[in-house]
Formats: C-alpha cells, structure tokens, sequence
C-alpha cells in the first residue's frame, strides 16, 4: 500500500482542503478537529507524507512533538481544560481513520466524558473562535 498522497490531511498541507489552523512551522501543521472529541480537540502533522508511526522519519517524530509540547498548555488555558489528553492511532484496528500520521490534543474537564471519536460535525464559526483564543495563548 503506502502512503496516499490524496489522503484529507495531505489535501490540507497543499491548502486544496480548508482547516482551521492554529499553528504552522516548517516541519508541522496543527489545525482543529471538524469532529471535535472536546471543545479545543487539535491535531498535530508532519509536512512529511508519513502514514503512521511506522514510516514516521524521527526528525518528523521530534518536529510533531515539539508543537505538540509548544499547543498543549496554549489549548489547556484557552478551553479551560482541567487536563490535557494525548491520542495517537497506528492501523484501523488501534482506530486510524486517516492516514497521515498525527497527534491528538484532547482538553479533558473533570467528569466530562468524551464525545464519540470521529462524530459530529461542529460549527465552523466556534471553530475560529476556539482557534484564535488558542493562537493567542502561543
Ligand atoms: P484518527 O482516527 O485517524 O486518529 O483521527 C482522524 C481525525 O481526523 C478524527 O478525529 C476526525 O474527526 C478528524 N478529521 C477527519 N476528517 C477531517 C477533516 O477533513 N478536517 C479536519 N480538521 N479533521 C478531520
């Protein structure tokens, strides 16, 4: 197989697909979930095309973790989370549903459970505004 380079989150790194963003360097983009697990749920990508941790190059590894230390106390703060959880998926049989490699950043609140993975569509107009409260904690 490999990797797809018409997967959804490639489409979104060459800009044919709309995200919305709230962080970009040169090695990695992080943009908000359309189907959000918690109010705040961010995904981390590599620019490199990586189906999963398998073929992930381990400067792509360290490049995703870093943003993902740099967002992690921006998404708590923003959302108010009481905590923050991280997700990670290699294979439909651990719950991959794209296949382009990515982190999770989930904001927990205490006795909330979690909506169901891969759910519901949220408004995009509350998107941009947990979006830009996140960019302005970075
Ligand atoms: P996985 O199950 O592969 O770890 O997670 C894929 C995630 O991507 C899911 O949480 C799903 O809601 C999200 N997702 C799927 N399609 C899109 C999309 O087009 N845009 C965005 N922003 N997120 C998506």
């Amino acid at each position: 197989m490999g990797y797809d380079n018409n997967n959804i989150f490639a489409k979104i790194l060459r800009g044919e697909m709309p995200a919305v963003k709230v962080y970009e360097d040169d090695a990695t983009l992080a943009f908000l979930d359309v189907m959000p697990q918690a109010p705040g749920h961010t995904l981390v990508i590599p620019k490199v095309g990586a189906e999963n941790l398998y073929d992930l190059p381990v400067e792509a590894g360290a490049a995703v973790f870093r943003t993902v230390q740099k967002l992690a106390p921006a998404v708590r703060d923003a959302m108010g989370a009481d905590g923050i959880m991280l997700n990670q998926f290699n294979g439909p049989a651990a719950g991959q549903t794209v296949f382009h490699f990515h982190v999770h950043i989930v904001p927990r609140f205490d006795d909330v459970p979690l909506r169901r993975h891969s759910g519901q569509m949220e408004d995009s107009a509350l998107l941009e505004e947990q979006a830009e409260k996140i960019r302005a904690r970075l």
